[in-house]
């Protein structure tokens, strides 16, 4: 099998290699991708810093047509580069695919993006004298990413990085190195000139450290888990540099008396469930009022039963398995934490097995459970939910806002008060009404509060915020 290297300074490089496994069949080896080290990451960021100027002052109509390039070779590959995607992570093959098209819609977008940039003139207060606000690029950027959107994260980074006329850094997770290598060898045929775009494939430990650790990388993008965002934001104020943080998640859906019960029960399966509930938007709480309790409970698990969990790869699947060993290993311990805590197990949560060894798990869900315990507050990041059940709209949001974290939060009703008092006071980044608090749009802000995320909006035209540095520059006439 053949290595895929590391791309360091323009040049392909690395030897040691590891075997990125199909968790749908374990014993099926996806493809051997090089291991960077330390050193490696210091050479791609001083490679990456070297290449700064020049990239900077590049013209928006070649980064246009790079960007636009790398898009349109995404979207004619879809369902190679979709096969591939759920092959290391285990998505099925429609959402695998659907990522892949994301991902090109998003360098499409941020190509779009490199011919609107735009500052502002305004009037000094002194007479005589103008005002220009520009926009210019941060300098290096280190992208730091998580193995469940294995193309969609690594593009709605890289993508405004490289618009914005920033050089890059990137260390995709060590699960799932196959899509990031994809559409970095897409980038670099594609013409960015050499050291623009580094890939260092490789731990967190080593490579992620190596890159927080540096003077030289001054802003630092992180999706991942609520442990590592700590040591990202630790080491940046250290270096005084940007960073931005998407991490956990506890989101809420809210089910009202008045909700339509198919809506309700549709986005509950999806939000909790789909995407083997791997989504740092998917929904572990289903808060419902008492007078729908009982049926919405029966419909969801009749909903359940009849899911196909199976061989991401298999067209028919709907569920397909868990990332890895030690992923199930969370999910079955975080299940067993629910029984412990009183909470009744009414569907699933058994290991399954099936035709190839993968880490199938059959979605679980949990009833008479509370806000108070173990799995109604901390992150599973697995096909568990639990049903919290309250006596009206008010202690509902009160239960869906009472968590440390604030990324989406969903609604099924059809009041358009409570649709509206909802959207107003829950205390999230993205709300959704009768719709899965997962499944957002490429071109508008995704993001969080509390302590899901800090520093500015990804995505859109909000991404500028985190990939620019503002100038104000004052002209005597
Ligand atoms: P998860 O695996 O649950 O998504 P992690 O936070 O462990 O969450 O991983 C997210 C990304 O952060 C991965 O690319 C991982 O390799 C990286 N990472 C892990 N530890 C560190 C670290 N100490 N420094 C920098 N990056 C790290």
């Amino acid at each position: 099998m053949t290595i895929h290297q590391n791309l360091i300074d323009g040049e392909w490089t690395g030897a040691e290699a590891i075997e990125n496994i199909n968790p749908s069949n374990t014993d099926e080896v996806v493809g051997l991708y090089a291991r960077a080290n330390a050193d490696d990451a210091r050479n791609a960021i001083a490679a990456a810093k070297a290449a700064a100027p020049a990239w900077a002052r590049s013209g928006i109509l070649e980064r246009h047509a790079i960007l636009r390039k790398a898009s349109d070779e995404i979207l004619a590959r879809k369902e190679e580069l979709g096969r591939l995607l759920s092959s290391e992570e285990g998505k099925t093959l429609g959402e695998g695919i659907g990522e892949t098209v994301r991902a090109a819609q998003i360098f499409d977008f941020f190509a779009g993006e490199t011919l609107r940039l735009a500052g502002q003139v305004l009037p000094s207060v002194r007479p005589n004298i103008g005002v220009e606000i520009t926009r210019e690029p941060v300098g290096v950027v280190g992208i730091i990413t998580p193995w469940n959107f294995p193309i969609a994260i690594p593009a709605w980074k890289i993508a405004p990085a490289l618009c914005y006329g920033n050089t890059v850094v990137f260390k995709p997770a060590e699960l799932v190195p196959g899509c990031s290598w994809a559409i970095v060898d897409i980038l670099h045929r594609a013409g960015l000139p050499k050291g623009v775009l580094n890939l260092v494939m490789g731990k967190g430990s080593v490579v992620g450290q190596a890159m927080l650790d540096s003077p030289d990388v001054n802003a630092i993008t992180f999706t991942g888990s609520v442990a590592t965002g700590k040591r990202v934001a630790a080491a940046s104020v250290e270096h005084n540099r940007k960073y931005q943080l998407e991490m956990g998640g506890k989101n809420p859906f809210v089910v009202l008396d008045d909700a339509d019960l198919a809506v309700a029960v549709d986005a509950a399966l999806n939000s909790a469930f789909f995407s083997t509930g791997q989504r740092c938007t998917a929904s572990s709480r289903l808060i419902v009022t008492q007078g729908i309790h009982d049926r919405f409970v029966a419909a969801l698990s009749e909903k359940m039963a009849a899911v196909k969990v199976g061989n991401a790869l298999d067209s028919t699947t709907q569920i397909g398995p868990v990332v890895d060993d030690s992923q199930l290993k969370q999910d079955l311990d975080y299940i067993e934490i629910g029984r412990k805590e009183g909470a009744n197990l009414a569907f699933g949560g058994e290991r399954l097995n099936r035709e190839t060894p993968g880490f199938y798990l059959q979605p679980a869900l949990f009833t008479e459970a509370n806000n108070q315990m173990r799995i109604s507050r901390e992150e599973i990041f697995g096909p568990v939910a639990s049903v919290i059940q309250v006596k009206d709209y008010d202690e509902a949001l009160a239960v869906a806002n009472d968590t440390a974290f604030g990324l989406s939060s969903g609604i099924a009703t059809t009041s358009l008060k409570h649709a509206t008092h909802f959207k107003r006071n829950a205390e999230a980044g993205m709300v959704m009404v009768n719709l899965p608090t997962a499944g957002v749009d490429f071109h508008v802000p995704f993001g969080g509060r509390k302590g899901s995320s800090y520093g500015s909006r990804e995505q859109g035209s909000y991404a500028a915020e985190f990939y620019t540095t503002v100038k104000t520059a004052y002209t005597l006439a």
